[in-house]
């Protein structure tokens, strides 16, 4: 912590001091600003000075000890936030949900909280963090520290289930992005994610931005990017393969048994899945379960029983898909800092069902039928048509 408060509960900031200063103006005891226990000023060589609990267990703003990153972290985006002509507060209290965010700064009339993330939290705890500032309209912005950038193969990044809550949006052309932030190398970086392949595995634009260089706009907004190549498509037709063979690393079975019921109506099975389901599309990671699952769903359920020519809206939909989502029969992954997700992720595939010339939009936003859908009758036909389709998209 850079922040206590002294014996006269007066403000000690050790950003705003040298350390000369602190020692010369403020003497002991300090304490925390949210908890009031004492506080140690530690004069390290290594890590920033800085402020730590004697005991950290029952101060509800800090559940564990802050690493050397964290503190440089803070440091920096506040320096940054400064030069930026804004006038950031580091460890910014907010009492009435009981957190401290890292650095809290208000442009025009909307606050964000910044927050430095370094360790893996959990799942919900990272949930009710960004709840908690939504409801006090404060928008969330997370920064994962760059150590947390976990690249594969080129192009290819692992994530973790809790760092998705973070995804935050462009509103003017849905691309969307994880942000990450080095101290050491005063560096953005950002991760858009193009596809999904499983649970823990994207395929992801990735771009790198000196500190200097990077506009407050860049952070809320993100920065402008271009689609780069497409390299994971012969991989996807793999996966497309082993979907057919029943090959699954997704964990629910929920999700397929239902949809298989509707197979069997046809008097067919998954492995027949229609060609024209199965493939990325933007806002695809709403949905946990794979992308033949929910897709083939909308084929088969809303798209087929229409006749040729016939038109539907996306609202039409909603209300069919809402009940599955909320029994949990299609698991998804809540993202706080996206507006209305599901529509999102369905007009995507939508898109991507008119680039297969299965429907068409018209000017007016309707969308109609302009071609029916087929279930292959073999495996084999099943990887022909999934090859022709591949060449259609993207
Ligand atoms: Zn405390």
């Amino acid at each position: 912590m850079f922040i206590a408060l002294d014996a006269n509960n007066e403000r000690v900031s050790l950003l705003h001091y040298s350390e000369y200063d602190i020692v010369s103006c403020y003497s002991p005891p300090f304490y925390c600003p949210s908890c009031r226990q004492p506080l140690i000023l530690k004069k390290g060589t290594v890590r920033r000075w800085h402020f730590a609990h004697q005991e950290l267990s029952s101060c509800p703003s800090q559940t564990e000890p802050e690493t050397a990153e964290h503190l440089a972290g803070k440091a920096k985006l506040y320096s940054w936030l400064k030069q930026q002509g804004l006038s950031p507060v580091v460890e910014a209290a907010i009492p009435s949900i009981n957190r401290t965010a890292d650095v809290l700064v208000s442009v025009h009339s909307q606050t964000y909280a910044f927050e430095f993330q370094c360790a893996s939290i959990p799942l919900e705890e990272m949930r009710q963090r960004t709840n908690d500032y939504l409801s006090l309209n404060i928008y969330p912005v997370w920064l994962f520290s760059a150590n947390r950038i976990r690249p594969r193969k080129q192009g290819y990044f692992s994530i973790r289930a809790f760092e998705w809550t973070a995804l935050q949006e462009r509103l003017h052309d849905y691309r969307h992005a994880l942000l990450y932030f080095s101290p050491i190398s005063s560096t953005f970086s950002f991760l858009f994610p193009r596809i999904v392949l499983s649970p823990s595995r994207i395929f992801a634009d990735f771009y790198s931005l000196p500190a200097s260089q990077t506009t407050f706009n860049m952070i809320t907004d993100l920065p402008l990017t271009m689609d780069g190549t497409s390299p994971w498509k012969p991989e996807w037709l793999r996966l497309k393969k082993e979907w057919r063979f029943g090959l699954n690393k997704w964990q629910n079975e929920r999700d397929r048994a239902y949809v298989r019921q509707i197979f069997a109506k046809q008097r067919s099975d998954l492995p027949f899945f229609p060609a024209e389901a199965g493939w990325p599309s933007l806002f695809m990671e709403y949905f946990k379960s794979p992308a033949y699952i929910w897709q083939s769903w909308l084929l088969l359920v809303v798209i087929q029983p229409l006749q040729l020519g016939q038109t539907f809206l996306l609202t039409d939909i909603l209300p069919v898909i809402q009940p599955l989502i909320t029994k949990g029969i299609f698991p998804i992954r809540e993202l706080p800092l996206v507006k209305e997700p599901l529509s999102k992720a369905l007009t995507q595939y939508l898109y991507v069902l008119a680039f297969f010339g299965v429907v068409e939009k018209s000017d007016s936003g309707c969308w109609s039928k302009i071609r029916n859908i087929e279930l292959p009758l073999s495996l084999e036909q099943g990887f022909y048509l999934d090859k022709k389709c591949v060449k259609c998209i993207m």
